[in-house]
């Protein structure tokens, strides 16, 4: 079972990969915690992407998507998984494609002003949740990620959860969505 899980900064979709992760008993893999493992290790590809990352613009997608491919090849994988933060372009839409199937979307919806407060009200002390650096980071996800629902939803693999709800009603509707043929 791969999935990929949508939708902007802030909306619940890292807390409910890692729901998903246990209840599923596949790895949540999160591009974003991939990314901020590799700057803190200060290895070539961290070094790279630390700027990207604590400005809130995107790491360019050859880095981004060699590091998915490495990650999605080892073998707890295998059976599947919950990939949190790729693809962010239609470019990764399309690498992903080329190098694996993907099942279902789940494409997480709340208005702005509710994933700006969430931004605001989490304690994880990243950089990169400064309030201008979550307002450039919105944008990028508008102009940048929010075209990819329309690529999915072509596809037939786009599900909508509507994550104004409690962590409970979120995970609700994702596990109809995942149980369903
Ligand atoms: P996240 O934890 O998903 O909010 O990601 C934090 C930051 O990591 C983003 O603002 C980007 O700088 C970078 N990042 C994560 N995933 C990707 C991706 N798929 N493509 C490009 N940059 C990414």
């Amino acid at each position: 079972m791969n999935i990929v899980l949508l939708g902007p900064p802030g909306v619940g979709k890292g807390t409910a990969a890692k729901l998903l992760s246990e209840k599923f008993k596949l790895p949540s893999i999160g591009t974003g915690d991939l990314l901020r493992a590799e700057i803190a290790k200060e290895s070539g590809l961290g070094r790279r992407a630390q700027h990207y990352v604590d400005s809130g613009q995107l790491v360019p997608d050859e880095l981004v998507t060699e590091m998915v491919k490495a990650r999605l090849l080892q073998d707890d994988a295998k059976k599947g998984y919950f990939l949190d933060g790729y693809p962010r372009t239609t470019e990764q839409a399309k690498a992903l494609k080329e190098f694996t199937t993907t099942d279902k979307v789940l494409n997480f919806v709340a208005p702005k002003k509710t994933i700006i407060e969430r931004i605001r009200g989490r304690g994880e002390g990243r950089a990169d949740d400064a309030p201008e650096v979550i307002l450039r980071r919105i944008n990028v996800y508008e102009e940048k990620t929010q075209p990819l629902i329309d690529f999915y939803r072509n596809e037939r693999l786009l599900f909508d959860i509507d994550s104004t709800m409690n962590v409970d009603g979120v995970m609700k509707q994702c596990i109809e969505v995942l149980s369903e043929e």
